[in-house]
């Protein structure tokens, strides 16, 4: 069986028109997860997916474009529960920092919070998730999602640093932010142009990466052919409804 993988929303900051900020459906079987889940998530995920189905969110941080519609998701799994609808338990998965935010994942016993840490993995149904913090204004984690012998991983926000490619080596797949272009110095906010996301994949020696959590300014196909400059792997670039199969 395999892993799939589908951007649901790829925009940093806010979302364009009619898509969404940060959220990646992570599926296996009748296992499916959100990955974050930032502003214009909830109505986009119902292209692919009927929300009932949802397993839960995994969130990397409590910025708004990683977790805007957490509370839309919370009711809707309220309603849909009222209605009988659904039959899955809903877990948000989160680091426990903010305290403050994680005490309100949870509501009652139809939503449930589970807090996660760098030090052990974390086992959800077919995925074993292991978490990396980044380097970022607030405590922000990156992923490694284990399924069936293969590897992603997901930077969440970050700026460049070694240690975050060590912790994407030798994986299937990263999917990386890409916050501005060469010229933009998106590393003092806690970000990564496309020269970072670059070296990030070159150093982290993977075949293939997906370029998101993209700028509003510019050409997206500029961040792609920067990439291209210094990394010789498979460079794709994040768009609504993109599947990625491993
Ligand atoms: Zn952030
Ligand atoms: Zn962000």
């Amino acid at each position: 069986m395999l892993m799939n993988i589908t951007v649901v929303g790829y925009w940093h900051a806010y979302p364009e028109r009619g898509e969404a900020t940060s959220g990646y459906l992570l599926e296996h079987g009748s296992t499916k997860l959100l990955l974050d889940c930032g502003s214009g998530v909830v109505s986009n995920v119902q292209k692919y997916i009927d929300l009932i189905d949802l397993n839960g969110v995994v969130l990397s941080h409590y910025h708004h474009d990683h977790f805007a519609d957490i509370g839309p998701l919370q009711y809707a799994q309220i309603v849909n529960k009222g209605m009988g609808k659904r039959k899955k338990n809903f877990t948000i998965y989160a680091h426990q920092e903010d305290t403050a935010s994680f005490n309100k994942l949870a509501y009652k016993d139809l939503v449930k919070s589970v807090a996660y840490n760098e030090r052990e993995p974390l086992k959800i149904g077919p995925f074993a998730f292991n978490f990396f913090k980044t380097q970022h204004p607030v405590p922000c984690y990156a992923m490694k999602i284990t399924c069936d012998g293969k590897q992603i991983v997901y930077t969440a926000d970050s700026s460049y640093f070694a240690g975050l490619a060590d912790f994407a080596n030798g994986c299937d797949l990263v999917i990386t932010e890409c916050s501005g272009y060469s010229g933009d110095h998106v590393g003092q906010y806690g970000h990564m142009n496309s020269k970072d996301a670059a070296k990030l994949a070159v150093h982290s020696g993977v075949e293939k990466i997906i370029l998101s959590h993209l700028p509003h300014h510019g050409n997206h196909e500029q961040l792609k052919r920067e990439v291209e400059e210094t990394f010789s792997g498979d460079v794709v670039l994040a768009k609504a409804g993109l599947v990625l199969e491993l």
